[in-house]
């Protein structure tokens, strides 16, 4: 079978640094060929396994998971941070799922676009080899992930009412994407000119804009909302009671850390998290203690057991820096290239709502930093902050079922409806 031609993005450097953190915060699934195979390899207490669980466990008709320890580790993680199956067997014989993380691999037309999940500490920090420089083995692992069934799926809608073809797609893609890159003005002001061309999509009819006359069309869109916002003067408008509370909902969601421990959690954990969800509706008092995870705290530091409160987070924070916009266009432009924000790959949303999904990952990442940044005792956000924030956030974006439902998605329209996307983009940018 042919392989599907790989597009990966250029801005992105990843190797794994073996921190451990994917072992210990994703539950894997695994297929049925999988569990034969591990199952065949013959594990038992000598070669470091607990002896009081089976390795494999059954999470519901002919579905199966890789069980954990107590302390939250993947059964197969040794005491170093590295995979026993990958020391005994080699990397082949590991799960498809632990190979490809932190990749994820797309459909876009007739080529494989190539996301990252910035969950990973390493590919927040950017740091690593080059994606250019490892096409090869990338390609080995897209073919068994894609395994030819890219011309199955079909392209995202651009908003509920139009279908286009890929090319055209790809040209909605592309637009998006030279929105991200404008360097004369800062990143919130990029994400607002790009919210409102995406708004004037939405209400355009496409049935006879396409090809050359759809490029002209973004083109002009590209322009006119450069012109109207032509600088980084933006009034900070404060947000409206609604949508802030809204935005709280959102943040909680996306704070939310689902590992094998709150799996087991039972009934005195679904209190806890739903008087969690009720103080972030409220957003009065204290913000209630957010867990991080533990990939983050290993790589970014652990934080001091400091109070803090709503109100606290409602403040402009100083620390704008160039590496905080850096970070973002990283982030956005690999979510966007990967056609990771909306389609088959994030709750079948259109190209509209999926973006502005994305979008709010702006503002609840700064929220987070802030909120760090208060947890240290500091009214300044640094790096590590947001790098962290981003972590966390991410290990949710485009995953999260509750982040799928009709009315997690309705909120997001709402919002847009409400024109407050922008002005909680504008108020938690710093
Ligand atoms: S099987 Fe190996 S790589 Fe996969 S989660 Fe377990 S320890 Fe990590």
């Amino acid at each position: 079978m042919a392989s599907a031609s790989l597009k990966l993005p250029v801005i992105q450097n990843w190797s794994c640094h073996n921190c451990g953190g994917c072992c210990r915060e994703h539950l894997i699934e695994i297929t049925e060929d999988e569990k034969r195979r591990i199952e065949n390899q013959g594990w038992t207490q000598k070669d470091g396994i607990p002896a009081d669980r089976p390795v494999i466990q059954k999470i519901g008709p002919k579905r199966y998971r890789l069980t954990h320890k107590d302390n939250g580790a993947c059964v197969f993680l040794n005491e170093e941070g590295l995979c026993r199956i990958h020391a005994k067997f080699g990397e082949p014989e590991k799960p498809l799922a632990c190979q490809v993380y932190p990749y994820a691999f797309h459909p876009r037309g007739n080529r494989i676009a190539t996301s990252l999940r910035f969950s990973c500490p390493s590919v927040v920090r950017n740091a690593g080899t080059a994606l250019e420089e490892q096409q090869a083995g990338l390609q080995e692992l897209c073919d068994q992930v894609v395994s030819g069934r890219q011309t199955q799926v079909v392209p995202p809608t651009v908003h509920a009412k139009a279908q286009l073809s890929w090319k055209d797609i790809n040209r909605f893609i592309e637009a998006l994407d030279v929105s991200m890159q404008d360097k004369s003005v800062n990143f919130t002001v990029r994400l607002l000119r790009t919210l409102e061309w995406m708004n004037l999509v939405e209400q355009a009819q496409f049935e006879t804009v396409k090809g050359a006359r759809l490029q002209d069309f973004l083109q002009l869109m590209l322009e006119a909302s450069s012109k109207a916002q032509p600088d980084n003067d933006l009034p900070v408008l404060r947000p409206s009671f609604m949508s802030r509370m809204m935005f709280r909902q959102l943040a909680a969601q996306m704070a939310r850390h689902d590992t094998d421990q709150l799996a087991r959690g039972g009934i005195k954990t679904r209190v806890q998290l739903l008087e969690t969800v009720l103080r972030f509706s409220s957003g009065a008092g204290q913000v209630p203690a957010l867990r991080e995870p533990t990939s983050v705290v290993t790589a970014f530091g652990a934080l001091p057991n400091k109070v803090v409160a709503f109100s606290q987070l409602e403040n402009a924070f100083q620390g704008r820096r160039p590496e905080i916009d850096e970070l973002f266009e990283r982030y956005m432009r690999v979510k966007i290239q990967g056609i990771h924000f909306c389609g088959v790959a994030c709750h079948n949303l259109s190209v509209v709502d999926g973006f502005r999904t994305l979008v709010m990952m702006y503002p609840v990442t700064m929220w987070l930093a802030r909120w760090r940044a208060a947890r240290r005792g500091h009214t300044e956000v640094e790096l590590l902050d947001v790098q962290a924030a981003l972590a966390t956030a991410d290990h949710n974006f485009a995953y999260s079922p509750a982040l799928g439902t009709g009315s997690a998605k309705n909120r997001i329209r709402q919002l847009a409806k409400m024109n407050q996307i922008a002005a909680l983009c504008g108020w938690y940018s710093l």
